[in-house]
C-alpha cells in the first residue's frame, strides 16, 4: 500500500479539505465581509494571478476588479446569478502583472447564526479566460453573419430554414416572423428544388461543399436579383448532418452595371464600325462604281446597236437588260451589305456558320486588298461548324483583323503578299484564325497591343483590338495575337461551339 494512503488514515476530515484546498487548480479563497479583502488563499492564486499567497492577504479584492466589472459586481446585476445563498459571476480580475483574467466565480457568505450578521466570504474561482474569449470570438462571428452583406442563410436536413440574417431578410423581403415554417422549396423555382434535391444536396453532403450560382426566387422578392452562390454541409464528428449554410449575394447592382457594360460596348462597337467605313470609303466607292461602269457600258453600246439597226432582235436586247439588272443587283447588294453592316443593332445571339462570315467580310475587303496587292487565302474547316453569337460582333472582329493585316503590309514591298483566314473546330472550340507575313509586332508591342488606345498608325484610334477582345470574351472566348517579331503575325480567335 502507498505511503500517501496510510497517511490519509490520520488525517481529520478538516484536514481532508485543506489538503484539497492545497492541490486545487481552482483559486480558493476567503474575504473579509467589509471591503471583500483577502483573508486566506490556496497556492492556485500563484498560478491564476502571480501572487504568492502571502502577497495578496489583506488587498481587497474590489481594487482588483476591472473597473467595467466592478460594479456589476457591487451591484450584483444580470451577470450574477443565485442559487440557494451561493452566487455565481463572471468577472476580469487583476493580475500582479497588471493583465486581466477573466474568473468564474462561485461565492458564498458565512453568517453568525445568532446575530445574522455575515462574518465572512468563500470564494471559488476558475480561469475562464479562454472560455470568455472564444464565446466573445462566437458573439462577433454572430454578429458579422448578421452585418453581412452576403445573405446567409442557415438550414435543417429536410430543407427547413432556420435562419435568414438582415441582408437575407431584406433582399428577399422576408418577415422575422416567417423563419418558423418557412422551406427552401418556397425560395427557388419548382424544377430548381428538384435539381436541387437530386442532384446538388447529395454532392453537398458527398463533398461538403458546393460552389456555383442558383437563382433565389421568392413570391415575396420584389425588384432585387439574387443568387446563391454555396451551400455548405456542416457536420458532427461523428459525420452526422447538423445543418447547412446557404450563402447568397444580391446580385442588383452588379446586373446593371453589366448591362450598362453591354450598352456602352455595343456603342462602341457601333461608333467602331462606322469609323471602320469610313476608312474603307475609297475601296468600297470602287467597288460600286464597278457595276455602275458596266451598267453604263452595257447601256450606252446597246442604245448605239439599237440606233445603227445591229441590236433589233428581241432575244438581243433581252440579254442586253439582263446583263444590265444583274450589275444593278451587284451594286445594290454592296449598299445592303453596307446599310446592315453600319446598322445599330441591339445585342442578340443566334446560331450561324463560320465560314460564311469570314467569306462575306472577305468580299466586303477584296477591293481594298486587291488595290494593295494582297490575296486572301481560305483554309476553312470542311464541316463549316456553328456558333452561337452576335453576328455582328463577331464580323466586326474578323473585318477589324483583316484590315489590321492589310495595313501591316502598307511599307511592305514583298512580291507576294497573302492573307490566310483558317477556321478550326477542336475539343467543342472553334478557332478563327488570321494570318498575315506584314510588319510583324515586337515582343514589347504584343504587350500592350490589347489597350485602349494603343496605335502605331499615324491616324490610328487604337481602339480596333480592345474593343475586339471585349467583344471576345463576352462571348465566354479568347482573342490572342502571337508574331516572330519580324514578318508572321497571327491572331486566334478562340470561342465556343454551338449554343453556350
Ligand atoms: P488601330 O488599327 O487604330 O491602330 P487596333 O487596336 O486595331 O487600332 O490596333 C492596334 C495596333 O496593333 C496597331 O496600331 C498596330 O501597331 C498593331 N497591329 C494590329 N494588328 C497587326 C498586324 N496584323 N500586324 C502588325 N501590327 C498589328
Amino acid at each position: 500500500m502507498p505511503d500517501s494512503m496510510l497517511q490519509q488514515d490520520d488525517y481529520t476530515p478538516l484536514d481532508r479539505y485543506r489538503q484539497l484546498a492545497e492541490k486545487s487548480p481552482d483559486l480558493i479563497s476567503r474575504h473579509a465581509p467589509e471591503d471583500f479583502s483577502f483573508i486566506d488563499v490556496n497556492p492556485a492564486v500563484e498560478k491564476i494571478l502571480g501572487y504568492a499567497p502571502e502577497e495578496i492577504i489583506g488587498i481587497p479584492a474590489y481594487d482588483l476588479f476591472h473597473p467595467e466589472d466592478a460594479n456589476t459586481w457591487a451591484n450584483r446585476d444580470s451577470g450574477v446569478t443565485y442559487r440557494e445563498g451561493v452566487y455565481t459571476s463572471t468577472y476580469r480580475f487583476k493580475c500582479k502583472s497588471g493583465s486581466y483574467v477573466w474568473l468564474e466565480t462561485t461565492s458564498r457568505s458565512i453568517r453568525n447564526p445568532e446575530t445574522g450578521n455575515m462574518e465572512e466570504i468563500i470564494c471559488v474561482s476558475r480561469d475562464v479566460t479562454e472560455r470568455v474569449q472564444t464565446e466573445h470570438t462566437m458573439t462577433r462571428l454572430a454578429r458579422v453573419v448578421e452585418a453581412s452583406s452576403d445573405l446567409v442563410m442557415f438550414s435543417t436536413e429536410d430543407h427547413q430554414i432556420n435562419y435568414l440574417n438582415e441582408a437575407a431578410q431584406k433582399t428577399m423581403n422576408i418577415d422575422k416572423g416567417r423563419f418558423p415554417t418557412l422551406h427552401l422549396d418556397e425560395l427557388v423555382s419548382r424544377e430548381t428544388y428538384h435539381v436541387m434535391q437530386e442532384k446538388l444536396f447529395p454532392q453537398v453532403m458527398k463533398t461538403g461543399n458546393w460552389r456555383g450560382e442558383i437563382p433565389l426566387k421568392p413570391d415575396s422578392m420584389e425588384d432585387r436579383i439574387a443568387v446563391i452562390q454555396q451551400i455548405i454541409a456542416h457536420k458532427s464528428e461523428e459525420g452526422d448532418l447538423q445543418y447547412f449554410s446557404i450563402i447568397g449575394r444580391d446580385i442588383t447592382d452588379y446586373k446593371k452595371a453589366e448591362e450598362e457594360s453591354m450598352q456602352h460596348q455595343l456603342e462602341m462597337a457601333h461608333i467602331s464600325r462606322l469609323l471602320s467605313v469610313g476608312e474603307m470609303a475609297s475601296g468600297l466607292a470602287h467597288e460600286i462604281n464597278q457595276p455602275l461602269a458596266a451598267i453604263l457600258n452595257y447601256s450606252r453600246g446597246s442604245l448605239r446597236r439599237i440606233e445603227d439597226g445591229s441590236m433589233a432582235r428581241v432575244e438581243d436586247i433581252k440579254k442586253a437588260l439582263e446583263l444590265i439588272a444583274r450589275q444593278a443587283v451587284r451594286a445594290a447588294d454592296i449598299i445592303k451589305r453596307l446599310r446592315s453592316f453600319v446598322k445599330k443593332t441591339e445585342y442578340q445571339r443566334m446560331e450561324f456558320q463560320i465560314n460564311d462570315v469570314c467569306e462575306e467580310i472577305s468580299q466586303f475587303l477584296e477591293q481594298e486588298a486587291q488595290n494593295a496587292g494582297i490575296r486572301f487565302i481560305f483554309r476553312f474547316d470542311d464541316n463549316n461548324p456553328r456558333i452561337h453569337a452576335d453576328k455582328v460582333q463577331i464580323e466586326q472582329v474578323i473585318l477589324n483583323l483583316l484590315r489590321n493585316a492589310i495595313e501591316s503590309y502598307k511599307h511592305s514591298d514583298q512580291p507576294v503578299k497573302t492573307i490566310t483566314i483558317q477556321t478550326r473546330q477542336k475539343d467543342g472550340q472553334m478557332r478563327i484564325l488570321i494570318q498575315d507575313q506584314g510588319s510583324g509586332i515586337s515582343s514589347q508591342q504584343l504587350e500592350n497591343l490589347f489597350e485602349p488606345f494603343f496605335t502605331t498608325k499615324e491616324n490610328g484610334l487604337g481602339m480596333g483590338l480592345s474593343i475586339s477582345r471585349t467583344i471576345i470574351e463576352a462571348h465566354g472566348g479568347r482573342l490572342w495575337a502571337e508574331s516572330d517579331g519580324r514578318s508572321t503575325t497571327t491572331f486566334t480567335i478562340r470561342l465556343p461551339l454551338g449554343t453556350n
